[in-house]
């Protein structure tokens, strides 16, 4: 009688680790190839050339309401990069991602974290504001998500922040609630990604400000950072 043939290993989900977080538990990972493998790293490649590569963009359906692509803004030498969703109507005008109300809540935060954001990088996942503010669509995200892969693999962050559930899922690749991973170090290409609420679920529950401060001071001892005197977002 032939031996049965032995079982193939299971791939192991990731375990992300830091010294802050000894214990994360691992996210579930979708089957079949990774996004993150399927799209390879580009050699020399420039915030300018991903700029220049995204052109008068068509791409998906939400170019036929916007008025400008918001690309992002802020140091390409980065360490720090967050990461929200999609332009709103003030971002739409100025061409500048987090300029809005909920944007001057995320300058705070990162005047108290004793930065200021020409110290950082702000990007969103789509670069065209989806109508009436909805969550971007799969497509959209599909569609638009690799420019921003793109503009991390240039800057090479040491920390990325996620600002709500669309950057966090976009970026793990999974479908998991934000507040299931909120605070914790994960992982991200290699880089530290710690997934916080965004600053427009803030406007909506400051309550929830404390739990941000305290994943933003988890994000500064990482880099080194003192808050600022008397500030805390
Ligand atoms: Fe292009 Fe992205 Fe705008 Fe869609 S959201 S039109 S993919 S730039």
């Amino acid at each position: 009688m032939p031996k049965p043939a032995p079982r193939p290993e299971l791939p192991k989900p990731y375990v992300a680790r830091s010294p802050e977080t000894p214990q994360i538990a691992p996210l579930r990972v979708p089957a079949g190839p990774s996004l993150f493998e399927a799209i390879d790293r580009i050699v020399d490649d420039t915030l300018l050339k991903v700029r220049s590569d995204l052109g008068d963009c068509t791409r998906c359906k939400l170019h036929s309401t916007r008025h400008t692509i918001v690309f992002g803004d802020g140091s390409p030498k980065a360490e720090l990069v967050f990461v929200g969703e999609g332009p709103g109507a003030d971002e739409d005008a100025q061409g500048l991602p987090f300029v809005g109300r909920a944007g001057k809540l995320l300058t705070q935060m990162i005047e108290a974290m004793g930065l200021q954001r020409k110290d950082v990088y702000i990007c969103n996942v789509v670069k065209c504001r989806p109508p009436e503010n909805r969550l971007p669509e799969d497509d959209e995200v599909k569609t638009c998500s690799p420019f921003l892969f793109r503009q991390i693999d240039v800057i090479a962050p040491k920390v990325i922040v996620c600002l709500g559930a669309v950057a966090a899922k976009t970026l793990l690749q999974t479908n998991r609630g934000i507040s299931q991973f909120r605070g914790q170090w994960l992982e991200y290409r290699g880089r530290k990604l710690m997934a916080t609420y965004h600053p427009a679920y803030l406007l909506r529950n400051p309550n929830a400000k404390g739990e941000v401060w305290k994943d933003l001071q988890k994000v500064m001892a990482v880099l080194g950072l003192s808050p600022k005197k008397g500030k805390s977002a």
